[in-house]
């Protein structure tokens, strides 16, 4: 067995290799049959009508951020305990980014903190399921349409979440996955947007294609008649071959995944020095990654010390994360520091993101389970003594 435990790994079988190959012998690489069936598996997984395959998730918040006209002087509410790209694109199409602080508990954007934050500038609300948890979207959902404000779920770590009896993705105006490898699916790199509007999807569906007139998506008349400014941000054939054979597979992934999030619970829940996710009754958790929390003893130093030890032992381990307002960027162009969003802060110094994929297997559980322990015992030790 090999002693390297990684963060994450893809899960890919002879199918998802055999759909790759059928899309080589086909000819047809792009703009074809399967990004159109991986669409329809998506849209019809979260009860939407559409779904607009593009390059990645980060390339489809853009498009519906763009897609609903925000931009220049307009602000969009998201959180700063997300991945980079939550904020990201907002500042493609030159808006402000606003970030509500969080949840100490879901760690997703604080409802209470919602209302606000709302300005007459405001013109849309993205709201992250963070780690896979789609806590609190009925609330969220309900302030956005108190102000009229357009919901957009980033639920690229949330794929196949349930909250309340509904799948995570119909929630909002639109949503946007994302299938990068380290995801609950992956097509390399790949993204869907899904919603109810048929003006948004057609939008969405022109810009990703070049600003194509819509209903010109194919390469026939009006090939080169561009309507509005557009990208590249289409999805191949060969990674939508991909994302239909692990759409097939989704409900077993995600059960192997509980079950490895359950025996991780299992063997840490004695560890009095660590906070563990904690799912609401009413919600199914998709589980994306793993991230236990240090108690309030713990500085950021101390875990930063426990993730090179980790390392040191061929455990995968990572600061999910830091918070977005404190990237060097973030702080340079719009001044923000440490102090601004308290509990990101506070809950961000201090996670531990585990190895946590598929395949891992008892006795990896095992290993990497042990190996926190030690850490945490030698940091510990490393305590000046406070002479009890
Ligand atoms: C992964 C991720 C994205 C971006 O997805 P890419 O496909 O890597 O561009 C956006 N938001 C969140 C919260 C993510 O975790």
């Amino acid at each position: 067995m090999p002693s390297d435990i990684p963060l994450s790994s893809p899960d890919i079988t002879e199918a998802e290799i055999k759909a790759v190959t059928n899309v080589m012998r086909s000819g047809r690489l792009s703009i074809g049959p399967r990004q159109v069936r991986f669409e329809e598996m998506i849209a019809e997984r979260c009860d939407r009508f559409h779904g607009v395959a593009v390059s990645s998730g980060t390339a489809g918040l853009h498009l519906v951020l763009a897609a609903l006209g925000i931009g220049p002087g307009d602000e969009v509410i998201t959180t700063s305990f997300s991945f980079v790209a939550s904020a990201n694109c907002i500042l493609y199409v030159g808006a402000t980014p606003v970030f509500v602080d969080i949840d100490p508990v879901n760690l997703n954007m604080d409802p209470d903190k919602l209302e606000a934050a709302i300005t007459p500038k405001t013109k849309a609300i993205i709201a992250v399921e963070t780690f896979g948890n789609p806590a609190n979207m009925d609330r969220i959902a309900a302030a956005a349409q108190r102000h009229e404000l357009p919901l957009i779920e980033d639920a690229c770590e949330a794929l196949g979440g349930v909250y309340k009896g509904k799948p995570v993705g119909s929630f909002g105006r639109a949503a946007v996955f994302a299938f990068y490898p380290n995801k609950q699916i992956t097509t390399g790199e790949g993204g869907m947007i899904v919603t109810d509007d048929d003006r948004l999807a057609d939008l969405c569906r022109s810009m990703r294609n070049q600003g194509r007139a819509i209903g010109s998506q194919t390469s026939s008349e009006g090939w080169l008649a561009h309507e509005r400014l557009g990208y590249n941000y289409r999805m191949s054939e060969l990674a939508a071959a991909v994302g239909i054979a692990q759409m097939e597979r989704l409900d077993e992934m995600l059960s192997r995944r509980r079950e490895i999030a359950c025996q991780y619970i299992e063997r840490l829940m004695d560890y009095a020095d660590l906070i563990l996710p904690t799912v609401d009754s009413d919600t199914e958790m998709s589980w994306f990654v793993f991230v236990v929390r240090l108690t309030d003893q713990y500085t950021s130093k101390e875990r930063d010390r426990i993730i090179t030890g980790l390392r040191r032992h061929d455990v995968g381990c990572s600061n999910y994360f830091p918070p977005i307002h404190l990237q060097p960027f973030y702080r340079e162009r719009f001044g923000f520091k440490q102090g601004d969003l308290p509990i990101t802060e506070a809950i961000a110094s201090r996670t531990l993101a585990l190895p946590f994929f598929n395949r891992l297997d008892p006795t990896q559980i095992e290993l990497v389970t042990l190996t926190l322990q030690v850490m945490l015992q030698r940091e510990q030790l490393l305590r000046p003594s406070t002479g009890e």
